[in-house]
């Protein structure tokens, strides 16, 4: 790690940890998301030895620990690299961002093993870095094409499985979600992996070390890559995050959990267990295959810490870590969040934002908060980067009594 590294802003990782208002944070890239009960209780005991004990489930399916030092850093990371979880240069690390679907081998609609994917297309990436590095922050995402969405998140090159004439083949798009990238063609398995390749071999001769945005960068990548679209047409299916067979997802609440809670989950599950947790980007776990009365263990736990159950209203409300946590903030979001979500009509959303960077999401929510000075701006169906620099600010008291206000939500 070098003292470069703990700037803010860069896009954190095990080797390069991101100074935040609680200390270092250190994020755990695991491959699909996906780790054994052993991995989960070397994870707790790394984040009560060497951390605050707090462990946050990111949007990009990682683990984050907070709270560590400039002191236990280095046994934080002798102890993670025992186990295998610590990659060899920091360049390997950050060109292993990939998102994969969490639960293919739980879902009988997944057209392929995206953990499987997910792995080749890592060792592709971190070859490829190897000689050049890529754009910061650039990611590859692979969905199985099954039940689980991963609709929402933004990647550089997203990966969709889907089946066109009796053939299964990849539908490759650029620079965007599921509704905004770029489409660029269906190819077949065999030409996916080789086209991966191209596209990111090619990003050095035009992005000059930035990520393609928006069409005309996605143009020009092509162009670069000696590529052309050949459609247009989006990827259109529908999944939502219901039940799996044999698994079951547990939602702690902003993706916040304790050290105790990640051991005590694992303490839930037998000896032989078949079972591995799995990280979504909706900041949930989805921990399977089940037996015996391992989810019954599993759902008695995250019931007695609290973590959200089916139609709690804060399902529908993000909040980023807010103060103190984040040095940016000047309001407790996530205890401001709570406060809001019971005035939250149903069906409504809601986004708490200690400023204007939005880090809980970018895109728009119906009633959506933003921290300055210790009070909030306060909009209606926008995005958290919306607000006029010297919008009106009122206390949080002031934002439930106009909330509560009739008529508000129909204004
Ligand atoms: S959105 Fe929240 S977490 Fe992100 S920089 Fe602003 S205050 Fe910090």
């Amino acid at each position: 790690m070098t003292a470069a590294s703990l700037k803010r802003g860069w896009c954190p990782g095990a080797l390069r940890p991101m100074q935040t208002g609680d200390g270092l944070l250190v994020r755990l890239r695991l491959t699909a998301g996906r780790f054994t009960p052993i991995v989960a209780r070397l994870v707790a005991e790394a984040s009560a030895r060497h951390g605050n004990g707090e462990i946050d489930l990111s949007q990009r399916a990682n683990l984050q620990l907070r709270g560590v030092t400039e002191a236990t850093l280095a046994p934080l990371t002798t102890m993670l690299d025992a186990a295998g979880l610590i990659d060899r240069d920091e360049r390997s690390e950050a060109a292993r961002n990939v998102i994969a679907s969490p639960a293919s081998d739980l879902d009988a609609t997944a057209l392929i093993d995206a953990a499987d994917w997910a792995a080749r297309i890592e060792k592709l990436l971190v070859d490829i870095a190897a000689a050049r590095p890529l754009p910061a922050k650039f990611g590859v995402l692979v969905d199985d094409g099954g039940a689980w969405p991963l609709a929402a998140s933004h990647a550089d090159i997203r990966l969709e499985a889907s089946v066109t004439s009796g053939q299964l083949n990849f539908a490759v798009a650029l620079a965007g979600t599921r509704q905004t990238a770029v489409q660029i063609g269906k190819f077949s398995h065999d030409d996916t992996l080789p086209l991966l390749k191209q596209l990111c071999t090619a990003l050095p001769s035009f992005a000059g070390g930035a990520r393609p945005a928006g069409r005309e960068d996605v143009d020009l990548w092509l162009s670069a890559a000696g590529l052309a679209v050949q459609t247009a047409e989006p990827v259109n299916r529908s999944a939502s995050e219901a039940g799996l067979p044999g698994a079951t997802i547990l939602r702690p609440p902003f993706g916040r959990l304790s050290h105790r809670d990640l051991s005590g989950l694992a303490e839930c599950l037998d000896n032989e267990t078949q079972a591995v947790f799995r990280l979504t980007t909706s900041k949930a776990l989805i921990v399977g295959p089940l037996q015996g009365d391992e989810r019954q263990r599993l759902d008695a736990y995250a019931t007695r810490a609290g973590f959200l159950s089916v139609g709690d209203p804060l399902e529908r409300v993000l909040a980023c870590v807010g103060a103190p946590a984040c040095g940016n903030a000047t309001t407790d979001t996530r205890t401001d969040a709570i406060r809001l979500a019971g005035l939250l009509p149903a069906g409504q959303t809601l986004h708490v934002s200690g400023c204007a960077k939005g880090c809980a999401t970018r895109g728009r929510s119906d009633l959506v908060l933003v921290g300055h000075g210790g009070l909030y701006k306060l909009g209606r169906a926008c995005k958290a980067s919306d607000f006029p620099a010297d919008g009106v600010r009122m206390s949080l008291t002031e934002v439930e009594r106009t909330v509560a206000t009739n008529g508000f939500w129909h204004a």
